[in-house]
C-alpha cells in the first residue's frame, strides 16, 4: 500500500501550481480519473465555457469579479456590457466596436 501526500501539479492552462489533497487523491482514484492537469479556476471557467452560460454565479472569489454594467453599444446597437456606469454623455461601444475603433 503506498502512502499518500498532497501532490502539486503546476497547472498546463496557466501555469499556476496548485494542491492536489490526498482526499482529493482518494476520490480521483475512487473514479478512476486521471489527475487533473488544471488548477480549480481553470477547471470552472472550463466547465463554464462548456456549458454555453456566462453565469458568474457559484465563483469562489479566486478572482475578484469586476462589476459591469448593461449598455447599448453606440457602434452597431447591441446590448453589451462595459466595465463602468454608462452615464449617457459617452458614448459606450461593445468589445468589437471598441477594437475597430483603434
Ligand atoms: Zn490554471
Ligand atoms: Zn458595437
Amino acid at each position: 500500500m503506498s502512502v499518500l501526500a498532497d501532490k502539486v501539479i503546476q497547472c498546463a492552462s496557466c501555469n499556476t501550481e496548485f494542491n492536489f489533497s490526498v482526499e482529493e487523491q482518494e476520490f480521483y482514484e475512487s473514479k478512476g480519473f486521471q489527475p487533473p492537469r488544471k488548477c480549480k479556476p481553470c477547471r470552472d471557467t472550463a466547465k463554464q465555457n462548456r456549458g454555453g452560460g456566462y453565469s458568474n454565479f457559484n465563483r469562489f472569489g479566486d478572482r475578484p469579479q469586476r462589476q459591469m454594467y448593461p449598455a447599448v453599444c453606440s457602434g452597431c446597437g447591441i446590448e453589451t456590457q462595459v466595465p463602468f456606469q454608462p452615464n449617457g454623455s459617452k458614448p459606450v461601444y461593445c468589445r468589437e466596436c471598441y477594437q475597430s475603433s483603434y
